[in-house]
């Protein structure tokens, strides 16, 4: 099949969590906007995809508009004219953000839940349209580079249980909205409805490709991973173990 679009994840899939752009992985992908168009839906924040991957991105700016960027699971949208341009970003209402963010701290109590000994950053993070918990705070890898994400993926492993009851209570908690499990330590508490699969309606919305015409790669295209969601749609999916192997497959996608 060959796609007129191809759709990434960005953290794990394109770079490792949090972690900036490689160059190799930007001369992967400047190549491959010559032939294609390129999406990528992230949890971040579009300041998290502005520091992590636009800052480094190294090609050409006429290949730009050939980029489509949605961070926060495509509750905005940025495209490239001329610059990169706020097509829109959805927010919960501020009420909401108040009332997620004092969700977390109950059902933190209520577990009796002790956070580990140091912490980088918020752990809960009001990013507008969604409310995210990070157990070891937003900027453990921008302080520790490689060591932050070591830290991250030995917190998953100890504590996998644990983030499922958090999510678990604060979905009872919060039944009018979306809580999911995302990225190695977070949660992330959205409206309902949006998960990758809205991210691929908005994108065939937006950019009038229709998801048959699309490919997405994904390194939690599995059942409880936070790419999992796309299969809904029926999009072509390629499961990647990590930046390597999306590298490998980016340079075997029909021209
Ligand atoms: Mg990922």
């Amino acid at each position: 099949m060959k796609p007129d679009l191809v759709v990434f994840d960005l953290d794990g899939t394109l770079t490792e969590t949090k972690t900036p752009l490689a160059p190799d992985m930007s001369d992967a992908l400047a190549d491959l906007l010559k032939e294609k168009k390129v999406a990528i839906i992230g949890g971040g924040s579009w300041k998290q995809f502005k520091k992590q991957f636009v800052s480094r991105l190294r090609c050409s700016r006429k290949l730009l508009p050939n980029l489509f960027l949605f961070p926060t699971t495509a509750t905005s949208f940025y495209r490239y004219r001329g610059g990169w341009k706020k097509v829109y970003a959805k927010e919960l209402p501020k009420k909401e953000r108040r009332k997620i963010e004092k969700a977390f701290e109950e059902v933190l109590k209520e577990i009796h839940y002790v956070p580990p000994e140091k912490v980088y950053g918020k752990v809960i993070e009001d990013r507008k349209s969604q409310v995210t918990f990070s157990a070891l705070g937003q900027d453990i890898v921008a302080r520790l580079g490689e060591k932050g994400v070591r830290l991250k993926e030995a917190w998953t492993k100890k504590n996998g249980p644990l983030k499922l009851t958090i999510t678990k209570l604060m979905q009872k908690r919060l039944p009018n909205l979306e809580v999911h499990a995302a990225g190695f330590t977070s949660i992330d508490v959205t409206e309902k409805g949006i998960d990758k699969a809205y991210g691929i309606r908005q994108i065939e919305r937006h950019l009038h490709i229709p998801v048959k015409k699309m490919i997405f790669i994904g390194d939690a295209i599995f059942p409880g991973g936070n790419d999992y969601a796309v299969t809904k749609t029926g999009v072509k999916t390629v499961k990647v173990s990590g930046p390597k192997e999306t590298k490998r497959i980016i340079k075997k996608i029909p021209s």
